[in-house]
Order: C-alpha cells, then sequence, then structure tokens
C-alpha cells in the first residue's frame, strides 16, 4: 500500500519516458525520498540510513536505465542490489567458524531471545548431525538456567549447569571441559543479559570471553529492536568483538531493519533469524529475503525484473535473427547458455520458502560454471569469439586463451565441446525454422 502512489506514478512516467537514459541527481531525487522512508519505517537506524542512501546514491549516479523502465524502478533496484551485497551472504550452520569443539557464546540483552536461540541452535546443529552441550551461565536468574535446562531436555540434548554459587566464567570453562570429555561437537554457552547495556554485563562478558575463547560470539538481536539497534550493536562489538549475529523475532511485524544496521555498524554478518517460539524456529539467513523485507518494495521489483525479462527476449529475438542466418559465435554462446539456464529465474526460485535448498545448489553451479565461461571467452580476441573455428583448430591459441583467462585447458576444450553441442542443436533448430518459414511441413 505504501508504494502505491509510487508504482502509480511509475506508470505514467513509463509512458512519458521511451527510451533510456541514465540515474541523474535529479531523477533520482523522488525515489531517494522514498527508500529513505522506506529503511526509516523498516526500523534502519538513522545514521546507517544517511550513509547508506549516500552511499547508493554515488554508486548509482550515471547508471544506465534499463529500457522499460523508469529512473524510479532502476534507482530501486539499485539499492535492493547494494542491500544484498551489503548484507551478504549469511549461510546457516556453514556459517559458523569451526572448532574442536566449536565453541559458541551468546550473548545479548534480557528478553530478547538468547536462551531460545541457544536451545534453536542445539537443535539446528543436532539436525545437522553435530553433537552439542549447553552451558547455563547466568547465575543471577535461577529461573534461566530452570529454562536451559526444560529446553535441553525438550530437544534432546544434555545441559551442563552449576547453580548459582559458582562464577559465570568459572562455569564457562568447566562446561567447554565437559564438552571436551563427552566428545561433543559443539558448545554453546548461555551468558546473562541485562535490560540495558551496561559496564558489569560487558566485563563478565568479555571475562567470559577470554576464559573459553570461543569460535564463535553471537549477539543475539530482537528485531524489534528498532532505532536503537545501531548502538546496541557498537557497544557488543566494541566490548566483546563479535563474530555474527542471531536476529530474533522476524515472525512479527517487523521490517527486518535491525539487519541492516548490525552489518553496516560491525561489518559482522547476520548468521541466523528467529521466527518463532517453537525450538525449529532458527532458519539460516537470506539477504535477498530480507532486503526485499526491508524496502517493501515487491511490487516495483517486479515491474523491474519484468522490464529485465522483456530485454532478454529481444536478446533472444536477435539470436534467434543470427540463428536463421546461421550465425553462432561464443557471444551467442553466453546469451544462450544464460537464458537456458535461466539464472534470473533461478535467483526468483532462491527467494520462495522452500526452494531455497534445492536452486541454491542449482544456482551456484550454474553460475560457477557461466562464471568459468564467460571468463575464458573474455579472454578471447574479437575474431576469435565471433569466429569460433578459428579457436577450435588452433591448439596455440587456445593455449593463450586458457592462460590469459586464469582458466585450465581442459576447461577450455569443455567450452569448445560445449559450444559445439549447442552448435548443433541450434542448427538442427535453424533448419526447422526455415522449413516453416518456407511453409513446409518440418516433419
Ligand atoms: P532471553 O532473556 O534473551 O534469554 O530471552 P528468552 O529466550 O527467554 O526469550 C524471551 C521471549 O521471547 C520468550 O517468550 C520466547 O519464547 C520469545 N522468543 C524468543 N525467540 C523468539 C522468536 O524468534 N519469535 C518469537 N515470536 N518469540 C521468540
Amino acid at each position: 500500500a505504501m508504494f502505491d502512489s509510487l508504482s502509480r506514478s511509475i506508470e505514467k512516467a513509463q509512458r512519458l519516458i521511451g527510451k533510456s537514459g541514465t540515474l541523474t541527481a535529479e531523477n533520482m531525487k523522488e525515489p531517494l525520498k522514498e527508500v529513505r522512508r522506506a529503511l526509516l519505517e523498516a526500523d534502519v537506524s538513522l545514521p546507517v540510513v544517511r550513509r547508506f542512501i549516500k552511499k547508493v546514491e554515488e554508486r548509482a549516479l550515471g547508471t544506465k536505465v534499463l529500457e522499460g523502465v523508469t529512473p524510479d524502478v532502476q534507482f530501486i533496484k539499485t539499492v535492493s542490489n547494494e542491500l544484498i551485497d551489503l548484507m551478504g551472504g549469511g549461510t546457516g550452520a556453514k556459517d559458523l567458524e569451526p572448532g574442536f569443539p566449536q565453541i559458541i557464546l551468546m550473548a545479548g540483552l534480557q528478553g530478547v531471545g538468547k536462551t531460545t536461540a541457544a536451545g534453536k541452535l542445539a537443535l539446528y546443529l543436532k539436525k545437522a548431525k553435530k553433537s552439542c552441550l549447553l552451558v547455563a551461565t547466568d547465575v543471577y536468574r535461577p529461573a534461566a538456567i530452570d529454562q536451559l535446562v526444560k529446553l535441553g531436555a525438550a530437544i534432546d540434548v544434555p545441559v551442563f549447569e552449576m547453580g548459582t554459587d559458582v562464577s559465570p566464567v568459572e562455569i564457562a570453562k568447566k562446561g567447554v571441559e565437559e564438552a571436551r570429555r563427552l566428545g561433543v561437537d559443539a558448545v554453546i554457552i548461555d551468558t546473562a543479559g541485562r535490560l540495558q547495556v551496561d559496564e558489569g554485563m560487558m566485563a563478565e562478558l568479555r571475562d567470559v570471553k577470554s576464559a573459553v575463547r570461543p569460535s564463535d560470539t553471537l549477539l543475539v538481536v530482537d528485531a524489534m529492536t528498532g532505532q536503537e539497534a545501531a548502538n546496541l550493536v557498537r557497544s557488543f562489538n566494541e566490548a566483546v568483538d563479535i563474530s555474527g549475529a542471531i536476529l530474533t523475532k522476524m515472525d512479527g511485524d517487523s521490517r527486518g531493519g535491525a539487519a541492516l544496521s548490525v552489518r553496516e555498524v560491525s561489518g559482522k554478518p547476520i548468521k541466523f533469524v528467529g521466527v518463532g517460539e517453537k525450538m525449529e524456529a532458527l532458519e539460516p539467513f537470506y539477504p535477498e529475503r530480507m532486503a526485499s523485507r526491508i524496502l517493501g518494495m515487491g511490487d516495483v521489483l517486479t515491474l523491474y525484473e519484468k522490464a529485465e525479462a522483456a530485454i532478454k527476449e529481444e536478446d533472444a529475438q536477435k539470436t534467434m535473427e543470427r540463428l536463421m542466418e546461421e550465425k553462432f559465435d561464443f557471444n551467442d554462446f553466453l546469451n544462450q547458455w544464460k537464458a537456458m539456464n535461466n539464472m534470473g529465474g533461478l535467483q526468483m526460485l532462491k527467494m520462495m520458502p522452500g526452494f531455497n535448498k534445492i536452486s541454491e545448489k542449482q544456482l551456484y553451479e550454474a553460475e560457477k560454471q557461466f562464471g568459468v565461461y564467460e571468463a575464458i571467452i573474455g579472454a578471447m580476441d574479437e575474431e576469435e569469439r565471433s569466429n569460433p573455428e578459428v579457436l577450435i583448430k588452433n591448439l596455440a591459441r587456445r593455449r593463450r586463451v586458457a592462460q590469459d583467462s586464469g582458466k585450465s585447458e581442459a576447461e577450455v576444450t569443455k567450452l569448445m565441446a560445449a559450444y559445439t553441442s549447442m552448435k548443433a542443436q541450434v542448427g538442427g533448430m535453424s533448419k526447422l525454422l526455415k522449413l516453416q518459414k518456407a511453409g513446409a511441413d518440418p516433419q
């Protein structure tokens, strides 16, 4: 609803604009305001918004506007890309630092969901076939220890505790010793939180940290924290040098602006997201999802994707025309390969719940292969690119291309084979097309 008016004005502008231009200070002004408002409404801290906007503005200036979209849409797409880049690729369990055992220290204010997150993480690791030990060090609140013991029982993970008469540092140390004795893969240490950032809590965290030297120190942040998130993250990061964060309560209304604040202020990634009270409600962090949630501009981005698809269609059309003339060089190969693997499509799929597992891998493989081909083709000269036979017949040239692209000769050979096979396929297609055009029955 918030972007209804924006969508409308974009549609109107679209009819007026016609051909593509570039992003200028002038045509970025309005969308800049919209983005700024969206970020603030998503509770991104004000200084973070300012720095972010300034950076994107500088970067976007002079960017070509895609045909069929307005500068507004182009700008928002740039912002979205920038957000995704900035928040980085958190990917769950493999995002935790290695260790034998892995020692994960949980930090955060009281009530943010720290104890719950400790239990969730234990279950998450358990599902990834890693054994865990939970350690309760909140000696100020017996209820907190009970809570962890109950959670542990519910997910069948042992909990180490020494009551409330021993210091947190001592309990943490003994806990790690116990983890070594048990031979578990990971030990998760829950710590005491306070209602506000205070020196006592930080000093204790520092002591526990230097006593057990954790592989990960995860700051648990409540997504509802709002504007204060930036200060909170700064304090914790300065005091104990966190390695990442868990953003909890993302099942609520929050648009997740804290995610951006965490990353921008500390440079550390969000590693997990809590999405409910149940122990299963922990997910890896997906920057694309978070970016679109923060911006809340789904419709606008859809508009952009549509324009992009239309351009791709045009490319395909051009390739088709070249095909009819039986021209098919390495440039066509790249276009065709990309279209075939529909990498844009996979990107979209990845954002949908349930699909992220399969498509993430597919996307990765496809992009990796594409990257190799792109590098090799990039190292060719104009003649080789537009006349592949030159290269296929000349070993010395292939060697040079391999060397210049930093890829192996085997990979260059693989590309030649892929090219030849695709050319044969499209050759067949083009004959069919010609027959059809001539009015003959292709059967
Ligand atoms: P701690 O004081 O930081 O250890 O916080 P707790 O783990 O005790 O959690 C505080 C409250 O938040 C509890 O009622 C939890 O059930 C709830 N909670 C924790 N994580 C989430 C979450 O991701 N979503 C929702 N909706 N509630 C959560």
